[in-house]
């Protein structure tokens, strides 16, 4: 087991934590190559959904991500809220009916979460957004060697920081053109607070 629905609920509640402390910096980041409101967008749509899975108790990691996605679909605007709540919402397929999963399902969930993203977003690894830390990080999960929690998440920081060399060619981003080039994308950004989150708690 690497994952369970107790283990899922702390990965939320962490993962809003550190929005929460990161809010600021999120959304100056967006700032810099966008419109300076995705620290504002994730602190109000994560705080729902931890208060959600609060409210309930769970017996299926299923239930716990759809209440997830459902809140970040209803409380995000932006681009960055349907996207998000797709993710999740592929997790919940995935995971429909698992009190608990081995690293190959949790893999497969993220696989389709992935897959979900770039269904939606049209974007492809390159692109300056929140696909850089995405493909990396999944392709880390549903590789052959053994799962590090401290790896996923260096590489999760890695392919962060490598955004600030790219030029963004989907979002609000892509507007600049060549003045979005040194600038980290906040939804990476974003998405490396989720997956070291995650990497945190699967090493517990
Ligand atoms: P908005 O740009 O609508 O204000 P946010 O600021 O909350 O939304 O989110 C911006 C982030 O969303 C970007 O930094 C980028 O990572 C991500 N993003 C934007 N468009 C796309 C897309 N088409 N595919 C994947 N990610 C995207
Ligand atoms: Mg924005
Ligand atoms: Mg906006």
């Amino acid at each position: 087991m690497v994952l369970d629905v107790e283990k899922a609920a702390r990965w939320i509640h962490r993962l809003n934590g550190k929005i929460q402390e990161q809010k600021q910096y999120l959304t100056d980041l967006d700032q810099a190559i966008g419109d300076g409101d995705h620290g504002i967008n994730l602190a109000r749509g994560f705080q729902e959904a931890a208060n959600a899975i609060s409210a309930n108790s769970y017996q299926d990691l299923g239930a716990l991500c759809k209440d997830v996605a459902m809140t970040l679909i209803g409380k995000v605007g932006g681009a960055s809220g349907p996207l998000y709540g797709t993710a999740f919402m592929k997790l919940s397929m995935a995971w429909k009916g698992q009190k608990e999963i081995d690293r190959e399902a949790m893999a497969k969930g993220f696989k389709d979460a992935l897959e979900g993203l770039k269904m939606r977003g049209k974007a492809q690894p390159g692109d300056k957004t929140m696909i850089d830390v995405w493909e990396p990080a999944v392709a880390y999960m549903a590789g052959e060697g053994p799962l590090n929690g401290e790896e996923l998440a260096s590489v999760a920081k890695e392919k962060m920081e490598g955004t600030k060399e790219l030029e963004a060619k989907k979002g609000r981003a892509a507007y600049l053109g060549k003045r979005s080039i040194g600038h980290i994308d906040p939804g990476a950004a974003s998405s490396y607070l989720l997956f070291s989150t995650l990497a945190e708690v699967i090493g517990e």
